[in-house]
């Protein structure tokens, strides 16, 4: 019998290159590459016939967090109606005003490295950046090295082979797909050995991440050639800055100058115009981790422009983890915070939409991707106009056609806008 790998995951652009089947394979038959064409990662097999006699019982698929996972078991069941563990939920920020302004969110992820490389010997592994648009885990030893959020596809293969090859003690921070996939590596027999280095897991929340054609599109919109792009600089409604060393561009997210430039952004951060994989993800709120960790967008915040966390402790190392944080604020907070904080429409409703997303797994991919379809799983159906823009808008970017991609993209948004963009352009 032909046994599946990972092949279907990067024929269905599935692949969100965390690196894990690398490890799998046990003929070292899967490398990372950057795939041009693609703008993204992909774990890509190097020896197609080595495959075919391969019949492990576990392959490469088994840690593969786009393949058939079953997020009720990584929630613990349908504990706290799929949030998964909770041992207590925090809202805070940066005692240090420095700290929470440069930060994404409030300066939580900063805060617990400056209390852990303190007090105890713990190595603390979070991408840093190495080139221009790369990002790549690394152990770091100082908080310069941390960025903040980075929303587009990075190489995170590397942060297992810093577990493998240094007997230390670790905290991870990573998206909830890279703790997962990190965490079914331990779970096999022959990685179990590493179990007594991992310290902690910390999650960000996620509620989706982006090709980087998106930054290039965005880019090439805005008129400016694109070398690097960082996102969520200074206060709450953060900004996104690009550079290409010399000069560089600002960019208000929330508050756009004029049209053009709104649908810029909002071309850049469409939910739909996502990583594939994310359109599948049903775990946003990292259900792996001890500590998940994202932005508080609660109302009782809403006068406050510097940015706030919100935080869930899943174990006792994760609680103990925040009791030891002496610089940062914490407030009591609640589920009905995180259902809240998580609802709104800057994050994909990391509660229940990605639940419901499994059926977008049927609808394109029948005979490919298998999740638990258990009963209780509601199905969300796409609408036309998310199915054009996942279909053709995205695929045209891919190609190239960033202005004909935007037309499209106007068209489907803001049909009152289409005439003066039609204007501006041929003014341009
Ligand atoms: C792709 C993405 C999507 C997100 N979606 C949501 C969301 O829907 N809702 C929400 O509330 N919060 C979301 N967040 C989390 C949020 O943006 C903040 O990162 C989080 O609140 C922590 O803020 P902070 O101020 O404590 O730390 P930050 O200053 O944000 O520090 C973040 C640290 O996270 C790590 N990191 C950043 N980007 C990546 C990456 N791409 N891959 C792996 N590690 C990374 C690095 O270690 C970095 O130093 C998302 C983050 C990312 C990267
Ligand atoms: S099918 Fe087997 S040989 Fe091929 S990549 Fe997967 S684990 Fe390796
Ligand atoms: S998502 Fe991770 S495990 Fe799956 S194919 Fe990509 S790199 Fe491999
Ligand atoms: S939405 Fe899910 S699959 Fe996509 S980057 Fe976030 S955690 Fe990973």
């Amino acid at each position: 019998m032909k046994r599946i790998n990972i092949k279907i995951i990067s024929d269905n652009d599935c692949c969100i290159s965390c690196g894990a089947c690398i490890y799998m394979c046990p003929f070292n038959n899967i490398e990372m590459k950057y795939i041009s064409r693609k703008f993204k990662w992909e774990a890509t097999i190097i020896d197609n016939v080595i495959c075919t006699k391969c019949n492990i019982k576990d392959n490469c698929l088994s840690v593969c967090p786009s393949y058939n996972l079953n997020y009720i078991n990584l929630a613990n069941s349908q504990k706290n109606n799929l949030l998964g563990e909770i041992i207590k939920i925090y809202t805070g920020y940066s005692k240090n005003p420095e700290i929470r302004h440069n930060s994404s969110s409030g300066g939580f992820v900063r805060e617990l490295f400056y209390s852990l490389i303190k007090l105890r010997k713990i190595s603390i592994i979070s991408i840093s950046q190495i080139t221009d648009m790369e990002y790549s885990p690394r152990i770091v030893k100082n908080i310069k090295e941390m960025p903040n959020s980075i929303y587009y596809n990075i190489n995170y293969s590397k942060a297992f082979e810093l577990i493998k090859n240094n007997d230390e003690q670790f905290l991870i921070i990573g998206l909830p797909c890279q703790i997962t996939s990190l965490q079914l590596l331990i779970n096999q027999k022959r990685y179990s050995y590493l179990k007594k280095r991992i310290y902690a897991k910390v999650s960000l929340f996620c509620g989706y991440n982006f090709d980087r054609i998106n930054a290039y599109s965005f880019a090439y919109n805005s008129n400016f050639k694109l070398k690097q792009i960082s996102f969520r600089n200074g206060g709450k409604y953060r900004k996104t800055i690009i550079s290409n060393k010399r000069d560089f561009k600002l960019f208000d997210i929330i508050n756009p100058k004029n049209i053009n430039e709104k649908i810029n952004n909002d071309m850049m951060s469409d939910k739909f115009l996502c990583q594939n994989g994310c359109l599948y993800c049903v775990d946003h709120i990292g259900y792996c981790s001890d500590i998940s960790v994202g932005d508080a967008w609660l109302k009782r915040y809403n006068n406050d422009f510097q940015g706030a966390n919100l935080i869930i402790t899943r174990t006792k190392k994760g609680e103990d983890i925040v009791k030891n944080m002496k610089h940062f604020y914490f407030e009591k907070g609640a589920i009905c915070d995180l259902i809240e904080s998580q609802s709104n429409k800057y994050a994909r409703g990391s509660i229940g939409e990605g639940i419901k997303s499994l059926k977008l797994n049927k609808y394109f991919y029948p005979n490919h991707i298998r999740i638990h379809n258990k009963e209780e799983i509601e199905y969300y159906k796409f609408s036309n106009r998310e199915i054009i823009k996942i279909k053709f808008v995205k695929h045209l970017l891919i190609q190239k056609h960033f202005t004909i991609g935007k037309i499209l993209y106007v068209i489907l948004h803001y049909k009152k806008y289409l005439v003066l963009f039609i204007k501006q352009l041929l003014y341009n």
